[in-house]
C-alpha cells in the first residue's frame, strides 16, 4: 500500500483538487491511502473562529461565514450541478460546528480549539472524496478520528500506538483507494484531538507504520528537499536522497525538511518517504530512506534569524566550570530560552538563544547578578552541513563574524 499526503497548499482551490485527481491517474489509484490537510489556509481561519469565540463574539459569525464562502466557491468550481449532495453536506458540517459552539460550556481554550479546528480536515476530505466520486473514481472516506487514538493533551496530543494500530489494521481495506484526514484524532472520550500544527505529515507516517506501507509521498509546491531555503540563498539545488538520520540532523539545525516525529516511525520500518512536486508529479523529487547520508553530497545551508548572542564571564575571573554551567542552563530553561549553540573557554561561556517569549530583559537581569554579561541582539546563525572551504565565503562577504564552531561535518557561524 502507498500513502499520499496532500498538504493545504496542494488543495487550496478547485484547480488543486483537479490536479490531485491527475496525480492519482498517473500513479495508480488502488492500494492507496490519501491523507489530506485542510484546504489552503483553512486551519488559520478556524484558529480565528476559536479566538473570536473566546475574545470577540461579535465577529464569530463573520469568521464562520468566511470559511463557508471559501469552501462553497471551490464547490461551485468543481461541481457543475448545484444539487450535488456535497453542497448541503458542507453546510450541515458547518451547522454542526455552530451547534457545538452554542452548547459548549468548557472554558478550556485548547479543548475548544481541537473541537473546532479539526473541521478543516473533515471539510477538505469530504469535498475531495465527493469530487473523486463525481469523476467516477471510487474511494472509501475514512474518519481518522475513529482510528487515530490519542491522549487528551489537546493541540499536541500523544498517540496511543497500540489502540491505533489495532483500529487501523481492522478498519482499512488496503486493496482499494482510501481517503482520510491528517492532523486529527480523538481521545478516550471520543473528543477531537489534534497532533500539533503541520501534523498531517505525522498522520501519514502513523498510517504508513500501522499498514506496513511500501512508501509515503508528500506532495508539495517545491520540487523536493532543497539544500537551502530559496528565499534566502541563490540557486538552491535539489537533494535526490537523504538518509533518515541526516534528515533529522537537518531538521534539528532548523531546516524545514520533515519533522523528526514524522521520520521516526518511518525509519523504524524503513519505509521510504518521497517529497515531490504536485506541479510536476513525474519528476523524481527527494527520497528520504536508509543508506548513504546525502546525494549529491553538497553543502546544505540553514539559517536562523533574530537570535541573541550572550557572552558570560565570571565577575572574579574564576573559571566557568560545571556548577556555573549548570546554573546558567537552569536560568535559561526557567526563562524559556531556546538554546541554539554553546561554546565555552576557561573564563567565558557563549550561548546563542532564541527568545520566543520575549523574556530577554528578565534573563539579563538575573544573569547580571552572578556574571559579567555582554550580549548582541538580532544575530543570525548559519549552519552548513557538509561544508567545504568555500561555503562560508558568501555568508561572510556581507556579515561580521561573531563566533564560529566546527565539527567534521558541520560549520556554524554566528554573524550580525
Ligand atoms: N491543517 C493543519 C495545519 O495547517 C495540519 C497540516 O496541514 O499539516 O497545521
Amino acid at each position: 500500500m502507498k500513502i499520499f499526503k496532500f498538504g493545504g497548499a496542494s488543495v487550496k482551490d478547485a484547480e488543486g483538487v483537479k490536479n490531485l485527481v491527475k496525480i492519482l491517474e498517473k500513479s495508480g489509484k488502488d492500494q492507496t491511502l490519501i491523507v489530506v490537510s485542510a484546504m489552503g489556509k483553512t486551519t488559520n481561519s478556524f484558529e480565528l473562529v476559536v479566538k473570536n469565540y473566546f475574545e470577540n463574539k461579535q465577529e464569530l459569525s463573520y469568521s464562520l461565514n468566511q470559511i463557508y464562502d471559501f469552501h462553497n466557491k471551490i464547490l461551485s468550481e468543481l461541481f457543475l450541478e448545484s444539487n450535488n449532495p456535497i453542497f448541503s453536506e458542507v453546510k450541515d458540517i458547518l451547522e454542526n460546528l455552530k451547534v457545538f459552539l452554542s452548547r459548549n460550556k468548557s472554558p478550556n481554550y485548547s479543548f475548544v480549539y481541537d473541537q473546532v479546528v479539526s473541521f478543516g480536515e473533515i471539510l477538505s476530505s469530504k469535498i475531495i472524496s465527493s469530487y473523486l466520486n463525481y469523476v467516477n473514481i471510487k474511494s472509501n472516506w475514512i474518519d481518522a478520528r475513529l482510528l487515530i487514538k490519542t491522549d487528551s493533551k489537546y493541540r499536541d496530543a500523544n498517540l496511543n500506538w497500540e489502540v491505533t494500530q489495532n483500529s487501523i489494521t481492522n478498519n482499512i481495506n488496503n486493496s482499494v483507494l482510501n481517503i482520510t484526514q491528517g492532523f486529527i484524532g480523538s481521545d478516550e472520550n471520543n473528543f477531537n484531538t489534534t497532533l500539533g500544527r503541520e501534523g498531517s505529515d505525522y498522520s501519514a507516517a502513523i498510517f504508513a507504520y500501522c499498514l506496513n506501507a511500501e512508501s509515503v509521498t508528500i506532495w508539495k509546491d517545491v520540487p523536493g528537499v532543497l539544500n537551502a531555503d530559496p528565499r534566502v540563498f541563490k540557486n538552491p539545488k535539489l537533494l535526490k536522497k537523504i538518509s533518515y538520520t541526516e534528515a533529522i540532523e537537518l531538521a534539528f539545525y532548523g531546516a524545514s525538511v520533515i519533522h523528526p516525529k514524522t521520520l521516526q516511525p518511518l525509519q523504524k520500518k524503513e519505509i521510504p518517504l518521497y517529497v515531490k512536486s504536485f506541479l510536476d508529479p513525474l519528476s523524481k523529487g527527494t527520497v528520504i530512506s536508509r543508506g548513504s547520508k546525502i546525494d549529491p553530497e553538497i553543502p546544505c545551508f540553514i539559517v536562523k534569524r533574530n537570535l541573541c548572542l550572550l557572552k558570560l564571564s565570571s565577575l572574579d575571573f574564576s573559571f566557568i566550570v560545571e556548577d556555573n554551567i549548570s546554573d546558567i542552563f537552569q536560568i535559561l530553561h526557567e526563562n524559556k530560552m531556546k538554546v541554539d549553540l554553546i561554546q565555552n573557554s576557561a573564563i567565558s561561556f557563549s550561548v546563542c538563544v532564541f527568545d520566543k517569549y520575549y523574556r530577554l530583559k528578565e534573563l539579563l537581569s538575573i544573569l547580571k547578578a552572578t556574571f559579567k554579561v555582554e550580549y548582541t541582539e538580532n544575530v543570525s546563525l548559519f549552519t552548513i552541513r557538509h561544508f567545504n572551504e568555500n561555503s562560508a565565503k558568501e555568508i561572510l562577504k556581507n556579515n561580521r563574524l561573531l563566533l564560529e564552531q566546527r565539527t567534521s561535518e558541520t560549520l556554524q557561524l554566528v554573524v550580525d
